[in-house]
Order: C-alpha cells, then structure tokens, then sequence
C-alpha cells in the first residue's frame, strides 16, 4: 500500500506519501506561513512556491495534482490528532462521527485539534473515495492506571473539565519502544522501557510489555521536562503570585510559560539545543544553566518513572537532541548510574553503535533510536484499511 500522512498545525502542512512496510518517502511536501500573505509550499527538495490561497484547502488543492500522478496510486489518508481525550485509544477510521469528537477533543487542545481538524475536512473533500484515519498522540498513554493519570485535586474538575493527565508524543513513544525491542532483540511484551523523546517539545514514558504506564506530560504538553521554550513542572502557585505582581492576567502568563520559558528563558539566548550547547562550552552561563538544569530535570523524571516499572531494562533517547545530542545524553547518563547505566563514550559520541547502544556491556542498556511517527501513522492506517477490507469481504 502507498498511505498519505499528513501533519497539520496551526500554521503549517506536513504532508508525506510512503510505503508504510519500508518507510520510504515517495513524496514529501511542507507548507508554511498559511493565513498569510507569505503562505508557501514547497515539495520534496524543489524551490518554495507561493501560494494564491493560503489555506489548508488551498495548499491541498495545490498539491493535488501532484498527489493524483499514476505512479503514485495512494490507498488511503492517515492524520495526525494531537488530542483524542479518553474517548480515542486507539487510531480510527474517520468518519462524520468521528470529526465530531475530534471537535469536541478540542476544548482540550484549542491550538492544535481545530487545525488536524482542518485538514482532514480538506482532505475529505478533495478525495472523497479514499479511508481516511486519525492517529492521536494521546491514545497511547490511555493504558495509564489511575495513580499514573489522575491529579490530586477536586473530583469535579475532572469529571466536568475533563482535568486529569493524558501525556502526547504517544505515537513517537509506541514507534521507538517497538524498533528498540527489535534492536535488543527481545519482545516487547517482556520490556520494562523509558522512551525519552526529546525535540522541541520533551517528554518521557514508562512503557511495560508495550503498554504506556506513565508519562510527563500532563492535561497539556506543558507539564514536566524543560523544553525548547515551555518550563515543564513549576509550582502552579506561579501563575497567581505573578497575577499579583504584574497585572498580567493568568492567559498571559501562561502563554509565557509555554513560549519564552524552557532552554530559551533560562539561557536568554536560544530555544535550539545546538546554539545552547556551543555557547555553554564557550563559557556563557545562562547556556551553561540551561544546559544543566535539562539534565538534571530529565534524569529526574527518568528515575520517577522507574518507580512505574519495578525495574529498568532500557533506556532510549530520541527526537533531535535525543539522537544527535551526545552532551546531553551523557550528562544525564551521568547522573543515573545508580540505575546501573554507565555510558560507554566512543558510542555515545557516534550516536550509538550498530545496534544504537551507547552503554558500556554489563549493566542497564541506553540507546538511541530515531523516531519517526509518520511511518507509524502510515502503518496503523494501512492496518485498518486491510481490516476493514477483510471485514466487508
Ligand atoms: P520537533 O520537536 O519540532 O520535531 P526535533 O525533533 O527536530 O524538533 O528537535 C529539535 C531539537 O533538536 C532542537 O533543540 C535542535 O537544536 C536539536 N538538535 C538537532 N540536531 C542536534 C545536534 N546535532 N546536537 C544537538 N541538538 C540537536
């Protein structure tokens, strides 16, 4: 099967069409800036074009033409949803029901389930004859026991407000959990993992025998690892000391805990891990704090999570700096070796070894393992069209 994957965000489209068994790309496509006069597109690595109609729609109608060439033949659409609630454990055939849900999900994700939204609408307009399928980013983590998702706060915000801890990147996790059972070469099933995604966004999971136990985010991706530029855990007695003292409202302060706080807010320098670990070795101390405070949170929340498992079989980095990152990977290896990780540095520094570890033999394996959540997307869609085919035959 050839399976279209499309990613859309508040601005932008990412949009791929691969062999969902090899992950090959035959196709891949980024529109950004859409709402504005600078809405562009650009495919595969050809020069941007810009875009008449800046919308979803408009790049989509844009693009048709070369989603519709022979060789192509794609069988069926898989999207990516930031927020499925507790309703959506699983991916799902899309249907008119479905888009509902996904609507309603968005009182929960206001800046990113109205644009997934947006772009299956584009998408069932424009090819009407193909299945189309969700893949949330929260379905994973709906095997967390209560104790994992539940907050220590009225029982009526959660069961009126919907306030209890879902976790994202759920796709991410399920993909490296299952590649790094493959490269240990033991199943899944008898796994005890923590699967460290870290990019711009950051979170860890607590996965047992595949099933997602426990996760550092929380109701939104603001709870616990610092990140590119959101905090991860404060004290949320934050927000109304500084109501206090400022006159900003909690909306504003919030905004700014997502988006000038993190790498960025501590080193007043950058959210880019690069910039961050080239100036911290130039000896600037806000990236050297920045740097170490990254850490320290992430070892943190790593031996938190083993508290979910019983024991720690693996430990795997991925996302931009858990793949390229060997600074980080080994300062925080560094402060774990209680968990019996000892980093071996000559694979750490080549981003692992064949087999991605970057841990000496002998103890608790860490290894890197590069994500990639479009493949699974392209997979969970062509699974459900093969069982659907097999349910209507
Ligand atoms: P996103 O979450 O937007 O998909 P990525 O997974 O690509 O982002 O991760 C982006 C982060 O990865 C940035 O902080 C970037 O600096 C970091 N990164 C990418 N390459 C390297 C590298 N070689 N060394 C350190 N950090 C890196």
């Amino acid at each position: 099967m050839t399976i279209l994957v499309l990613n859309a965000g508040s601005s932008s489209l990412k949009l791929a069409v691969l062999d969902p068994v090899s992950g090959v790309r035959r196709l891949t496509a980024l529109a950004e800036r859409l709402g504005t006069p600078q809405a562009s597109v650009r495919v595969n690595r050809e020069d941007a074009v810009a875009l008449d109609d800046p919308s979803f729609a408009g790049a989509l109608t844009f693009l048709q033409p070369r989603l519709q060439e022979r060789d192509l033949r794609i069988h069926g659409i898989g999207h990516r949803v930031v927020h499925g609630g507790e309703q959506f454990t699983a991916a799902t055939l899309i249907d008119d029901a479905v888009c509902r849900a996904i609507d309603t999900c968005s009182r929960l994700a206001p800046l990113h389930n109205p644009a997934n939204l947006a772009g299956i609408t584009a998408t069932r307009t424009l090819f009407p004859d193909l299945p189309q399928v969700a893949v949330f980013d929260t379905a994973f983590h709906q095997t967390m026991p209560p104790q994992a998702w539940r907050y220590a706060v009225p029982e009526a915000w959660y069961r009126e407000h919907g306030v209890r801890r879902y976790g994202f990147h759920g796709t991410s996790h399920r993909y490296v959990a299952a590649r790094a059972a493959e490269m240990i070469g033991r199943p899944l099933a008898e796994l005890a993992l923590i699967t460290a995604h870290l990019g711009n966004g950051c979170s860890a999971a607590a996965i047992s025998g595949g099933r997602s136990l426990d996760t550092t985010m929380g109701l939104t991706p603001l709870e616990g690892l610092v990140m590119g530029t959101r905090s991860g855990d404060v004290d949320p007695g934050i927000i109304a000391h500084l109501v206090q003292a400022t006159g900003q409202d909690a909306v504003a302060i919030t905004r700014q805990l997502n988006s000038a706080s993190g790498l960025l807010g501590l080193s007043g320098l950058s959210n880019d891990m690069r910039t961050i670990t080239t100036a911290a070795a130039d000896g600037h101390p806000g990236a050297n704090l920045a740097l170490t405070v990254f850490c320290y949170r992430l070892a943190k929340h790593i031996a938190a999570l083993t508290v979910a498992l019983g024991r720690l079989d693996a430990l795997v980095f991925t996302g931009g700096i858990g793949e390229h990152s060997a600074v980080v990977r080994a300062r925080t290896l560094a402060l774990l070796g209680f968990l019996g990780l000892r980093e071996d540095p000559v694979a750490n520094a080549s981003d692992g070894d064949a087999n991605g570890r970057i841990t000496l033999p002998g103890g608790t394996q860490a290894l890197v393992v590069p994500t990639d959540e479009e493949r699974l997307i392209a997979q969970d869609t062509a699974d459900l069209i093969a069982r659907r085919r097999e349910s209507t035959r």
